[in-house]
């Protein structure tokens, strides 16, 4: 494999399959340990991440190496964007 295909955090592979990604999705909604966004706001997120420059293999965010579907999802992160965060606040609600 090739080095850019690994994250620069750690040696995990940045290309991670849907049904990871759905796991890994249904696990946090479904647990206690976070505050999530409602759907809309999610939805909205993910929109802006589709339209962005920086969305690389459909689901990493290469400003923060984040799998966006995951960070979208939680209410405390925000869009790394180097011009503004594309998430708005009204988004939040
Ligand atoms: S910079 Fe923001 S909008 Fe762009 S991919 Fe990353 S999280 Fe999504």
């Amino acid at each position: 494999m090739q080095d850019n295909q690994r994250c620069k955090g750690c040696s995990a592979n940045v290309h991670m399959p849907s049904e990871d990604i759905r796991k890994m999705v249904d696990e946090i909604v479904n647990s206690n340990e976070f505050s999530v966004v409602s759907e809309k706001a999610y939805e909205e997120r993910l929109s802006e991440c589709t339209n962005c420059e920086y969305l690389q293999y459909d689901t990493t965010c290469l400003q923060c190496g984040c799998i966006v579907q995951v960070r979208g999802l939680l209410k405390d992160k925000d869009c790394p964007h180097p011009k503004g965060s594309r998430w708005y606040k009204k988004l939040l609600e």
